[in-house]
Parts: C-alpha cells; sequence; structure tokens
C-alpha cells in the first residue's frame, strides 16, 4: 500500500514524520508523492495558530474529494491538544495524538475490519522520551536531529504545552550513536532541534545540558557544521556562551524567540525575560562570534498590544537589527490563559501591524544581505542546479547562489566564494 505523508509546523514534526515514514517503509509500505496514487494518508499536524487547524481541514476536505475511500489518519499536536474536535472529524479513520509510534499498528488494526479508532493518550508527568532516531536518506546535506520534547513555561498565549506535555530529552549516548550514523550517511550539517530545546537535560538527573549535547554533536568525525534551532533568551548562560564560543563547528547563526519588544507585553505573555536582557544576550553573542547573525519569532497583536507598545516592538527589531523575523499575527487560542485576557486586537490591527514590521524587517534583511557583497565566504552546497545555479549556506545561514558553469553538480562540497551582489532573498557570488 502507498502513503502520503502530510506534515504541518515544525522541524520537530518534520523529525517524526520522517521517522514515522521510516517504520512503515520498514514494514513494508510505501511513500508516493502523488496524492491521487494513495492508498493511506497521514496527517502530522501542528496546533499553534487558529490558521494551522484552518489548513489541516481544507486538506482533509480535498483528501475526502480526491480518495473517498482511502485511509485518512490524523496524528500531531491538534488532536493532542482538542481532542473532541479532532473526535468530530470523521473524514478521519484513525485519529491519534502525540503517540506517533503507535501508528503503524494502529493502521495495522484499522486495515483487519475497517473501524474507526480514536486513540489519544494523555500526557503524564515524568514519561520518558520516546526513543526515535532516524536513518540517512542518502539525499541531504542536512539533517534535522530532535533532541528535546515537552514544554512546562506556560506562555499565556500558547497552546504547545497542553499538546506536547512535559519536557523530556533524549539521552546523550542516543544522540552520539543517532549523529554517527547521519555523519557516516554523508550528513555534513545537523541542527538540533526541540519544542523548548534549552530545557534539554532538566529531566535527565545528572546535570546534563544542552551546552553538553551540542559539544557532543561537534566532536562527531565527518559533521562540519552544527546548527541550534530556537532558544529561549532567559536559558542562555554566560558559561554556555563562553563554552560554545569554543566551538569551532557551531554555526554563529542564534534564533532567540522575542515575541515582542514591550515589557510590558512580555509580562502579559509570561515570557521569562525583559528586553534589557534580551539586549544584553545579543551583545555577547555578537562580541563572542564573528559573523553572527541573529534571527527571532515576533507575534503581532497580542490581546492588550496598544499602538505605543507595538512601536516599542519596532524601535526594539531597528536596533537589534535582526537579520532575519518571521512576523505573526497573535491568535486566540482555546485553553490558554490569554484566550480570557482583555484587549483582543481587530485582525485588521493586526494585519496593518504585520506589514509595517514585515517593511521595517525586509529592509534591514536587504541591508544585511548587501553588507556581505565584496566578502569572501565558505559555503556548503546543497541543492541541485535545476534552475541554472549551485545554491547553499554560509555558516551563519546566508543564502549564496553561484551561477552554474559546468555540468556537474556541487550538492555536499564546501567551496570558498566571493560575494557580488545580491538577488532577491540571496547573495550572488562567484567561486574564487
Ligand atoms: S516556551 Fe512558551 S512559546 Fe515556547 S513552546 Fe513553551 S509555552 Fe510555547
Amino acid at each position: 500500500m502507498k502513503i502520503f505523508y502530510y506534515t504541518f509546523g515544525c522541524k520537530v514534526n518534520q523529525y517524526e514524520t520522517d521517522n514515522l515514514r521510516q517504520k512503515l517503509s520498514g514494514l513494508g509500505y510505501k511513500t508516493t508523492q502523488d496524492m491521487a496514487d494513495a492508498d493511506i494518508f497521514v496527517i502530522n499536524t501542528c496546533t499553534v495558530t487558529a490558521q494551522s487547524d484552518h489548513k489541516c481541514r481544507q486538506l482533509l476536505h480535498k483528501i475526502k474529494k480526491l480518495s473517498p475511500d482511502a485511509v485518512t489518519v490524523l496524528t500531531g499536536c491538534f488532536p493532542q491538544a482538542f481532542r473532541q474536535q479532532a473526535e468530530q472529524m470523521t473524514e478521519c479513520d484513525i485519529i491519534t495524538g502525540s503517540s506517533k509510534q503507535d501508528i503503524p499498528a494502529l493502521i495495522g488494526e484499522y486495515l483487519k475490519d475497517r473501524r474507526r479508532i480514536v486513540r489519544i493518550k494523555d500526557h503524564e508527568k515524568g514519561e520518558a522520551f520516546q526513543a526515535m532516531s532516524n536513518q540517512p536518506s542518502g539525499l541531504k546535506t542536512r539533517a534535522f536531529v530532535k533532541i528535546q520534547d515537552g514544554c512546562d513555561q506556560y506562555c499565556t498565549y500558547c497552546i504547545i504545552p497542553f499538546a506536547r506535555g512535559h519536557i523530556r530529552s533524549k539521552p546523550l549516548g542516543d544522540i552520539r550513536d543517532e549523529i554517527a550514523a547521519l555523519a557516516q550517511g554523508g550528513y555534513k550539517e545537523i541542527v538540533l532541534t526541540g519544542i523548548n530545546l534549552c530545557c534539554y537535560g532538566k529531566d535527565l538527573g545528572d546535570g546534563t545540558r544542552l551546552i553538553d549535547a551540542v559539544e557532543t554533536v561537534c566532536s562527531t568525525d565527518g559533521i562540519q557544521r552544527v546548527r541550534l534551532s530556537s532558544m529561549e533568551p532567559e536559558m542562555i548562560s554566560d558559561e554556555d556562551i563562553a563554552r560554545m564560543g569554543r566551538l569551532e563547528k557551531l554555526c554563529a547563526q542564534f534564533h532567540l524567540s522575542l515575541q515582542s519588544g514591550c515589557d510590558k507585553t512580555l509580562r502579559r505573555m509570561n515570557r521569562k525575560y525583559t528586553c534589557e536582557e534580551y539586549r544584553e544576550l545579543c551583545t555577547k553573542l555578537r562580541d563572542t562570534f564573528s559573523d553572527c547573525v541573529i534571527t527571532t519569532d515576533i507575534m503581532v497583536g497580542f490581546a492588550g498590544e496598544t499602538d505605543e507598545d507595538f512601536a516599542q516592538t519596532i524601535r526594539f527589531v531597528k536596533e537589534i537589527g535582526f537579520e532575519k523575523v518571521h512576523i505573526f499575527p497573535y491568535s486566540v487560542r482555546k485553553g490558554t490563559a490569554a484566550e480570557k485576557f482583555g484587549g483582543q486586537v481587530s485582525s485588521e490591527v493586526k494585519q496593518r501591524r504585520v506589514k509595517e514590521l514585515e517593511a521595517v524587517c525586509s529592509q534591514i534583511r536587504q541591508e544585511f544581505l548587501a553588507s556581505n557583497v565584496g566578502r569572501t565566504v565558505n559555503v556548503l552546497f546543497e541543492k541541485e542546479k535545476a534552475d541554472g545555479w549551485h545554491r547553499g549556506y554560509t555558516k551563519n545561514y546566508t543564502p549564496v547562489k553561484v551561477k552554474a558553469q559546468d555540468a556537474g553538480s556541487w550538492r555536499w562540497q564546501t567551496k570558498n566564494v566571493r560575494i557580488t551582489g545580491v538577488d532577491g532573498d540571496s547573495c550572488t557570488a562567484e567561486i574564487i
């Protein structure tokens, strides 16, 4: 039987879908990229915004129209956080939550008598990290590796702690083994991911912390670059920065979740840092790492955000000069503390603020890309040159493309290039 996989949301979800695909392939199920050809659909959901839920419903409608008899599996954060709503989605034949490791058995069970299955397990305090490791696919240069799950922060807007449960971490030895296998399989770059990555190790009870995992991965032969996905600013200590600064393979690209550049809004969000602390962290990172790039997420139009609060965020964004910003409008998530907050902002105002912030961030981004012109940088090439360009990234994740002069592929190769210009969201370069 052929399975079409669709993954919404973050890289953790992507990693888990890849893991499921590998398990199901081992049981003889084939993967198809063609929806019309699929016997089974696996939809790994995200529920971070109302928009994610909406997109999931649209996909389900499309599937049922296209293949009414196909088996549809709904899994991930949406059914875990919103069980009742998920149960009402009668288009789905199998509904499960975070226990994605159960899906192969659930598909087998369903195929016996085609009786609908809804099986969502509650998260429990002290539950173990679901053991999983992905095998090299032989196709890519960069692998995302999930080393942490869950969050106990309860930011007032966020549904994720309900969907993902308490913090739990992958044991250091398992990380070492997985990275060694990925290096053997040809991967050059590793991105460590988690739901709240900086909480890595807190549950292990032996003092292990994220920096220990980073040092372990950096010490793996064959791996050239190591990146970290989103981090919480208040959890990065001076000692962490000093130890990170000694790791040659660690890429100086840090995604520090900001959400708002206004202290009053940060407090209402239950974020655990102030703008001043965030500013100090950026300075320390930029002092420690040359070519340091800082990126972030900003939520616009949180409940109670006034024009002046938003203006503070704009000023803060300009001051920090983020090299890239992911901007998204706040949407109320049922069951969170902020659902009951007064001062909800209208969608027109949110959209206006999103556009205003986008314009500011886009200008900073273009200035950053242009500031690279004339520099010599080292690029790890990733993509085949289907459109006539070799494409890759510098260590600080600046996209670079070089006009292809030969027939060969540069994928997996690192080369020094000179930046000659900017084209859209990429630097152009020539080989030296
Ligand atoms: S740190 Fe806050 S925003 Fe991030 S997953 Fe946890 S609760 Fe959500």
